[in-house]
């Protein structure tokens, strides 16, 4: 079944003055465990797709169904408490809390869910180790590489278990050996834990490492997918 259905999306930034088509009658469906790169010319609309699978953004028509629920029913208040419970997000620019540590940047979320002290602590340690930060655990990101605090960003995204992760060019300030150790991680943690990523990109390296290629031209899906059996 799929996790994630897009329905005859359509998204249209300044309807009443000059509109910007972004999406065009986009349908799509995503599935437990993909590691899928939407990828295409800046200005394609991968930002605008991943804010609207993520409801961070509303689509001027047709539907987003994530696990059953469409997005569209939910008022303001629900929406984010569904989006703490369900999606992960990772920014290219990190978006880590400068006043908190690798640990406390990643429990935050686990603290707004209300979950158990001890529960907490045991998770963001976990969380940390398997993205290699064992050992930077009270440190803040000032003091941290880029690539150190994308994993970070990777930690907190999974901390709340979500559905599926959502990340917005991941790899965009980072260099060669960051983006592929970064890569690494995450198809670590698809393959072993079978978590679902949706990354956009216009990295060939990225690229070559999805198992599912959507790519966007105009707004729209320039045909055909491309979908791989196994990663190389
Ligand atoms: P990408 O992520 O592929 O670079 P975006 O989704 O950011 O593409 O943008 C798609 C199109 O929508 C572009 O033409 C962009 O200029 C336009 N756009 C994006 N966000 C806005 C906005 N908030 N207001 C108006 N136009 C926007
Ligand atoms: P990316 O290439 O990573 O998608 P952009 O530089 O296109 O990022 O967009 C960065 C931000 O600026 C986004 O929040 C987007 O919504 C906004 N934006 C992009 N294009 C426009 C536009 N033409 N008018 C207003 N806001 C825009």
């Amino acid at each position: 079944m799929s996790i994630i259905k897009l329905i005859n999306i359509d998204k249209t930034y300044n309807p009443d003055t000059i509109p910007v088509h972004a999406l065009s009658d986009l349908n799509l469906e995503f599935k437990q465990g993909e590691f899928t790169a939407i990828v295409g010319p800046s200005g394609c609309g991968k930002t605008t797709l991943l804010n609207i699978i993520g409801g961070l953004d509303q689509p001027t028509s047709g539907k987003v169904i994530i696990d059953g629920t469409d997005l569209s029913t939910l008022d303001r208040g629900q929406l984010i408490d569904f989006r703490l419970q369900n999606i992960g997000f990772v920014f290219q620019d990190y978006s880590l809390l400068p006043v908190l540590t690798a640990r406390e940047n990643t429990e935050f979320i686990m603290q707004l869910q209300k979950q158990p002290k001890k529960k907490i602590k045991e998770r963001v340690v976990t969380l940390l180790r398997e993205v290699g930060l064992e050992d930077k655990l009270n440190v803040y990101p000032t003091k941290l590489s880029g690539g150190q605090q994308q994993r970070v960003a990777v930690a907190r995204a999974l901390a709340s278990k979500p559905k599926f992760v959502l990340a917005d060019e991941p790899t965009a300030n980072l260099d060669s050996h960051s983006t592929s150790d970064l890569l690494d991680i995450m198809l670590k943690l698809n393959r072993e834990e079978n978590i679902t990523f949706i990354f956009s990109t216009h990295d060939q390296r990225v690229i070559d490492k999805a198992r599912r290629i959507i790519m966007l031209e105009d707004g729209k899906i320039a045909k055909p997918e491309l979908v791989k059996q196994e990663v190389i």
